[in-house]
């Protein structure tokens, strides 16, 4: 299970790389590709299948015995997007010192000095021109060797650094890539390479979304091997979780979904993010494909249940002060049920008994966490998806330390534990 893990962090340095790693395994698992565009209609009880959206989204579904008026459906909600660096277009910046820096903008809510002094490379999806001007060609683009480096200012120039160092977006935060000589043009470079790495002619090219990623891999460590350390934990950690329980549901009573959305670190708002209604049509269209209208499916609705699944913070043993003091999750502890009073999650009394049974049905210990109450905390998928389609669910993840840091610390035996819960929510109630 943690190999698998692993393997999937490595192979999905960004969301578009995640989404064809989710691709490749469901279709590994049976899963047939179908598409958003074309019509459902013909989808019956059995069927296992996926669809994705904007390269960046992917849901798995397989289409229960019963129809979803009888068992509601039931979903797994997680996100394939982590906090990162994105490079700005016209990125080369040249200059004094003899070296080529790329421009970048920082994508959600990264730690930013976490990203300094790493072996960095590119990922991402690179635009080409297609038959006309409305359908030009999608490649994902997976460079694996280091290519760039964030360069911290060496400390005799700043002695007091380790006392509190404020940091520039755009000043402090660019890579360098090359040292310019007489045979490194800088303008076009980062085509011309892009070029290069596809095999596609620089003029093809008419735009990308590339990031920058670590490329030091996902790791165990420990003196028991009992922890992780990777980027991407959040949430990768539960898509990957989501993905192992679909693709293990075999003949289901209810009609299964794991959904896993983009753009959750920027506040979901986007085609393929969580406030989006992709979710709520892919299942109108499910429930008309097998025979349902719209009374039936506003009864599917009231009956479903949703895991929405994003990381927890794990107790950090420096910081007791920032912690619930009844409420900590530790790692190794199990899932989190997530909770706040000002519902800034879905979670009620309700739907976190249900998870609570889940887990016991699983036979794992379930954890929660609750804010401090003098500190603001963050939000999630389930409330925003509720705007979407009315579903009870229940705002759950692992507990994890260092979250958005380059690289977060988690628990191995915690990731097993919620691939039970999850398997057993898919599979036997
Ligand atoms: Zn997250």
């Amino acid at each position: 299970m943690i190999d698998s893990l692993i393997k999937f962090l490595d192979s999905s340095p960004c969301n578009f790389l995640a989404v064809d790693t989710a691709r490749r395994l469901l279709l590994n698992a049976g899963f047939a590709e179908r598409r958003l565009a074309d019509s459902l209609a013909d989808v019956k009880a059995g069927d296992r299948f996926f669809v994705t959206k904007n390269d960046s989204a992917i849901f798995a579904v397989t289409v229960g015995e019963k129809a979803p008026c009888e068992t509601g459906f039931k979903i797994i909600a997680a996100h394939s997007d982590s906090p990162c660096f994105r490079v700005k277009p016209a990125a080369e910046i040249p200059g004094e010192g003899g070296v080529l820096r790329l421009n970048t903008e920082v994508y959600g809510g990264p730690i930013l000095y976490t990203w300094f002094d790493r072996p960095l490379s590119l990922a991402g999806r690179v635009i080409l021109r297609g038959s006309d001007a409305l359908h030009p060609v999608t490649r994902l683009l997976h460079i694996k060797r280091p290519l760039l480096t964030i360069p911290h200012l060496a400390i005799h120039f700043n002695r007091a650094v380790n006392d509190g160092n404020p940091l520039s977006k755009q000043r402090d935060m660019l890579p360098i890539i090359a040292i310019l000589n007489n045979n490194l043009e800088a303008n076009g470079f980062l085509l011309r390479l892009v070029a290069d790495e596809l095999g596609v002619a620089k003029g093809d090219i008419l735009d990308f979304d590339l990031m920058l990623y670590d490329t030091q891999g996902a790791c165990r460590f420990g003196v028991n091997n009992e922890f992780i350390s990777s980027g991407r934990l959040d949430d990768l950690s539960m898509a990957h979780a989501a993905l192992m329980a679909i693709t293990s549901a075999t003949d289901t009573q209810a009609t299964c979904v794991a959904a896993i959305f983009d753009n959750e670190e920027t506040g979901s708002g986007t085609k393929q993010g969580a406030a989006s209604p992709v979710l709520a049509s892919l299942l109108e269209r499910i429930n008309g494909a097998i025979g349902g209208d719209s009374e039936r499916f506003a009864m599917a609705v009231q009956r479903s249940f949703m895991i929405s699944a994003d990381n927890a913070h794990a107790y950090h043993p420096n910081y007791p002060g920032k912690y619930d003091p009844t409420n900590h999750p530790s790692l190794g502890g199990g899932p989190c049920v997530k909770i706040n009073a000002n519902c800034k999650y879905m979670t009620d009394a309700h739907s976190a008994a249900i998870f609570r049974a889940l887990c016991d049905g699983a036979g794992v210990n379930c954890q929660y966490f609750v804010n401090h109450s003098d500190v603001a905390g963050g939000s999630t998928l389930g409330n925003i998806l509720t705007a979407q389609v009315d579903i009870e669910g229940v705002d759950v993840g692992n507990p994890i330390l260092a979250m958005h840091s380059a690289r977060e610390t988690a628990s191995v035996a915690d990731h097993e534990a919620m691939t039970r819960v999850m398997t057993h929510f898919f599979t036997n109630v």
